[in-house]
């Protein structure tokens, strides 16, 4: 059968959405490939279609028991021969795959990464007539993610093990840093990269300060009485502190963490998908693999750890299509919370460190006067063309004026300094600033040392950030945070392109607007 008939018989639908033909293509020529699209955004049928095409059986590497079983009950739904493997399962149910497996019925197998390093299993794989190996959630491979799962660091040896196999890794959420980091992981640095639009114009963004946070929630939700949607939350208690706050103000409203029991779990679940529950308040493990079209609303009660979090927890909403409200908390306490919560974390420092820088690009975000959809693309890297319309800024914008002047010298000593210096270096460049930093890197010869002394230390904080933000320059978190130039730093640099930032605004005034409850 061709791709086309597959996706008809098997799926239902007669047309591939864009990108989904080419990585197809791609891994029936027998080459490895990454696939970047947000959820929802169909990237199961990239590696499920091959599966079908080709002789053999595709192996998918999945975390997470829960989004596995969900996707093969779907598939054998649709007639498609597929099994899972996991720690759920007896031995007479593993021998009975394991035959099947053998006989050549089955089409995809979906197993864990600890099932498969298990007793040997990856011995057994290594028998069958693999065609394809697909890892889902590829992102928890790399240290760099927000998500990092060390049995996934074992999966280098499949790429080992079955060289000639084509490898699809697939993610909803990964900046540049851990793109490169994932490839580089599964031993698959040639792959073809396939983004598609992160874009996800039908949902409004919206940031608050943090006060009467309760109270606004429950006008919110009053406005919009058949729509239900989700609130998260940073911690286990506070998910039931919420709901609890919220069924006092009469609305139908249920926590869910991992704490809550499976059984539980799964009721709460099942009555938010049949609208029996209009708003479920839960930490960061509600979502992942929930199949809720009509999610109308995603509200953060506090900050998000970082942007891809944020990015995919709001991605929750709007499924459908259909316009969806999202609406972010966001208070220094909040902030505060978060760095207590990485410190005492067990990673390394390192690591540790870059979810600091993390921490801080999601304030930026909060705390932004610029469009924000231009921020959440910029961060995926890319570039947005016009203004969205459809944000809290976009509404209220404030005054900008002509910063090319300033852009100018800031990137052309990113240039002189060869692209090597993080932001704090680059203002004492800016301002000429005499330290030890800079002579011992001899920075005080540069031409562009000393150019920008007319503007406060703060004052260039601030602009490179919006420049960050707005993405006319880029960082590398795995390079120490060193600033880099891209196209659109080069067109402003060759006098291309204008920017127009909005006007330093003292941190203590900031602060007033934002102080807590
Ligand atoms: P992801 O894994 O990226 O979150 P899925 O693969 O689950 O997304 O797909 C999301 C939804 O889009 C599913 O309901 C899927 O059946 C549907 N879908 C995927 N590809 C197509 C297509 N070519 N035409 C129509 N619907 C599609
Ligand atoms: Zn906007």
């Amino acid at each position: 059968m061709t791709k086309e008939q597959v996706l008809k018989k098997y799926f239902g639908y007669d047309k591939f959405r864009p990108l989904q033909a080419d990585i197809i293509d791609t891994i029936l020529a027998k080459q490895d490939c990454m696939v970047l699209m947000p959820t929802g955004g169909g990237k199961s049928i990239c590696f499920q279609v091959p599966a079908l095409v080709m002789e053999g059986i595709t192996l998918v590497i999945s975390p997470l028991i829960a989004l596995m079983q969900d996707q093969v009950q779907s598939l054998k739904a649709n007639g498609v021969p597929a099994a899972f493997m996991n720690s759920t399962l007896s031995m007479v149910e593993l021998r009975t795959i394991e035959e099947q497996c053998k006989s050549g019925e089955l089409k995809l197998l979906y197993i864990s990464p600890e099932k498969l390093f298990s007793n040997n299993y990856l011995g057994f794989i290594k028998t069958l007539n693999v065609n394809q190996i697909a890892i889902d959630e590829s992102h928890c491979v790399s240290n760099w993610g927000h998500d990092f799962r060390p049995e996934y660091i074992q999966l280098k040896v499949l790429k080992e093990a079955f060289p000639s196999v084509p490898m699809v890794a697939l993610t909803a959420t990964a900046d540049k840093v851990t793109r490169k980091d994932i490839l580089t992981q599964l031993g698959i640095p040639d792959a073809q990269i396939f983004i598609s639009s992160f874009d996800r114009p039908n949902l409004s963004l919206a940031v608050l300060p943090g006060r009467n946070r309760l109270k606004i929630i429950h006008e919110f939700i009053a406005k919009r009485p058949y729509q239900s949607g989700i609130i998260y939350c940073l911690s286990r208690k506070n998910t039931e502190e919420v709901a609890e706050g919220l069924r006092k103000l009469g609305l139908r409203a249920m926590h869910y963490h991992a704490g809550v029991d499976a059984q539980t779990r799964s009721e709460v679940q099942v009555a938010f998908i049949k609208d029996e529950i209009q708003v479920i308040v839960a930490t960061i493990a509600f979502g992942m693999g929930i199949d809720k079209s009509n999610v109308r609303f995603v509200i953060h009660y506090s900050l998000p750890s970082n942007v891809e979090s944020y990015y995919q927890e709001i991605g929750r909403a709007g499924r459908d299509g259909m316009k969806s409200d999202t609406l972010l908390f966001y208070s220094f306490g909040d902030i505060i919370t978060r760095k207590e919560m990485i410190q005492k974390s067990e990673l390394p420092d390192e690591m540790k460190e870059v979810q600091f820088a993390k921490l801080d690009r999601m304030k930026q975000y909060a705390e932004s006067e610029i469009c924000r959809r231009r921020i959440l693309l910029s961060y995926f890297n890319e570039e947005a063309q016009n203004d969205c319309g459809n944000c809290d800024v976009c509404h209220n914008p404030p005054k900008k004026f002509d910063a090319t002047i300033f852009a100018q010298k800031a990137l052309s000593a990113v240039a002189r300094a060869e692209e090597k210096v993080a932001m704090g270096l680059l203002i004492d460049i800016l301002r000429g600033a005499q330290n030890r930093a800079i002579y011992e890197r001899g920075y005080q010869n540069l031409k562009t040392f000393g150019v920008g002394k007319e503007l406060k230390y703060e004052e260039w904080a601030d602009y490179i950030t919006q420049l960050l933000n707005s993405g006319v320059i880029d960082i590398a978190y795995d390079e120490r945070h060193a600033l880099k130039l891209n196209s659109v730093s080069w067109q402003v640099l060759k006098g291309e392109r204008k920017v127009d930032l909005v006007r330093f605004e003292a941190y203590d005034v900031k602060r007033a607007r934002l102080d807590e409850e």
